[in-house]
């Protein structure tokens, strides 16, 4: 199986590269942010709750989503490997990760960092916010406790994802089609 996690901040565009990769590598999309929304708006208990986290850019917890890839993984038993899109963002969530693939008899081939700086970020989000009507992407201050979140929960996965040899960065600007030739070529010196 190929595992791969799709790193980095909100907005680096982990969305778009990994549409391109789960059909280059047929692969199954799991976003722990498309399923929240999707949650939200089914009108479930889950999705209110979750959304009260989301709305002031704050992460939603451990539990909920951890719960929600479990479910995602076991319904998709046939899946030649997974890209995780937004997850692991804790370390509780990465480790949870590593039990749940040792079930599926494999482990994370490889993490793909996008890195792209804030300023770039926040103009980058704040269009999305028009766009596509995401509420937190509308708010600058929403944007700003989202990146607080990142930097204090998720950014010491890249260490721990180094540690292991595992994280290749890659610079998150230029033209979509760059970016995802190297991500491939990561993924092909496997
Ligand atoms: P972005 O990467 O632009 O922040 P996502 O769609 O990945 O967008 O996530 C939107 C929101 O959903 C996050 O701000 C957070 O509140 C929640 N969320 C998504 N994934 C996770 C996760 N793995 N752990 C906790 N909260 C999450």
């Amino acid at each position: 199986m190929l595992n791969l996690i799709i790193f980095g901040p909100p907005g680096a565009g982990k969305g778009t590269q990994s549409e391109k990769l789960l059909s280059k590598y047929q692969l199954q999309h799991i976003s722990t942010g498309d399923l929240l929304r999707a949650e939200r708006n089914a009108g479930s208990e889950l999705g209110n709750q979750a959304n009260e986290y989301i709305a002031k850019g704050e992460l939603v917890p451990d539990a909920v989503v951890i719960g929600m890839v479990k479910n995602f993984m076991l319904s998709h038993p046939e899946a030649n490997g997974f890209i995780f899109d937004g997850f692991p963002r804790t370390t509780p969530q990465a480790d949870a990760l590593d039990v749940m693939l040792a079930d599926f008899n494999t482990g994370i081939s490889i993490v793909l960092g996008l890195e792209v700086n804030e300023d770039e970020l926040v103009k980058r989000l704040l269009l999305r916010g028009q766009n596509s009507g995401r509420a937190d992407d509308q708010d600058e201050s929403t944007i700003r406790n989202r990146f607080q979140e990142y930097q204090n929960k998720t950014l010491p996965l890249q260490g721990h994802y180094q540690g292991q040899g595992k994280y290749h960065g890659v610079m998150g600007i230029g033209e979509v089609e760059a970016i995802f030739e190297s991500l491939c070529a990561h993924i092909d010196a496997l």
